[in-house]
């Protein structure tokens, strides 16, 4: 997978991108991400990246020249080819006002050979980027942030730990939070999120990951669950299975809806509504 970044700060990313499974995934040549400055593809003496709104308004907007600029050397396949998917290739313009990232959106570009991520600033990115140059835009949540280096950051960081051998152990990513939704992407990755329900003792199925302790077994007079230590694997697996539908049922509700649930589970989660009166 190869990655590249288009921003005007290039400096940002020292630092996010150097650690952990991102890291290795790149020292094992899994991956590859190049940052490009954007200031280096404009033409005048202070490299002006912005300018004023047509129609008025507030602040400041990314020229599209330096995007469009710095994006074409890149050796992409066409845009018709990106978007029928004969070109495993995806750019991607940050926006709050994009199609939310999450696990699934994660799968699909796992499976990928090649994402571009544009980062913009100011008030926004020049239209004619999100309509012409990008496939697709991408929020990180529903808040604005004052560019789009952070969101870059957190989406390499998803994709890349969900590439085959990125993560010391696979099985890990198999069975966390929101893996294995139904609604699972396509592609490697998506294959590996579906199947996780199935062969793993614990797959999320869709619901939020399970509790997770390790030692001391008593820590301050706060014991771990009992259930965990008794090495009776079948209990522990049902009481993984429940805590994973209550702290769903708690904190993310609208998870249940696309959930894998069996028989069993719809019965747990009668159970829980009902002790909940
Ligand atoms: N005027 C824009 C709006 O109201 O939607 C906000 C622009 S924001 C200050 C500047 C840049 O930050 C955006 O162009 C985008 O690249 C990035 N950004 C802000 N919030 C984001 C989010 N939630 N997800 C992804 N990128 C975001």
């Amino acid at each position: 997978m190869k990655a590249d970044i288009l921003t005007i700060f290039p400096g940002f990313f020292t630092g996010p991108l150097d650690h952990g499974i991102t890291r290795r995934a790149c020292e094992l040549g899994l991956a590859k991400i190049e940052v490009h400055d954007l200031r280096r593809f404009t033409h005048d003496r202070h490299r002006t990246v912005d300018d004023r709104p047509f129609g008025g308004g507030e602040g400041m907007v990314l020229k599209p020249e330096p995007i469009f600029e710095c994006l074409e050397p890149l050796g992409l396949a066409s845009r018709e080819q990106r978007l029928a998917g004969t070109a495993k290739q995806n750019v991607i313009l940050l926006s709050a006002q994009g199609e939310r990232f999450t696990q699934k959106v994660a799968a699909e570009l796992a499976g990928l050979d090649r994402m571009v991520l544009i980062c913009g600033r100011y008030e926004g990115v020049d239209e004619r980027v999100a309509d012409f140059l990008a496939d697709r835009e991408l929020s990180i949540g529903d808040y604005v942030l004052s560019g789009g280096e952070l969101g870059a950051a957190v989406i390499i960081e998803a994709v890349m730990r969900l590439l085959p051998g990125a993560v010391g152990n696979e099985a890990s990513t198999r069975q966390e939070s929101f893996t294995g939704h139904r609604e699972a992407g396509q592609g490697k990755a998506g294959e590996l999120a579906e199947n996780a329900a199935a062969d793993s003792t614990c797959g999320s199925g869709g619901l939020l990951d399970y509790p997770h302790y390790t030692r001391p077994a008593d820590f301050r007079g706060m014991p771990v669950p009992e259930v965990l230590l008794n090495g009776d694997h079948q209990e522990i697996r049902r009481w993984r299975r429940e805590q994973a539908l209550k702290k769903t049922l708690r904190n993310r509700p609208d998870l249940l809806e696309g959930a894998e649930l069996g028989a069993e589970d719809a019965k747990i989660l009668t159970r829980i509504r009902a002790s909940k009166g």
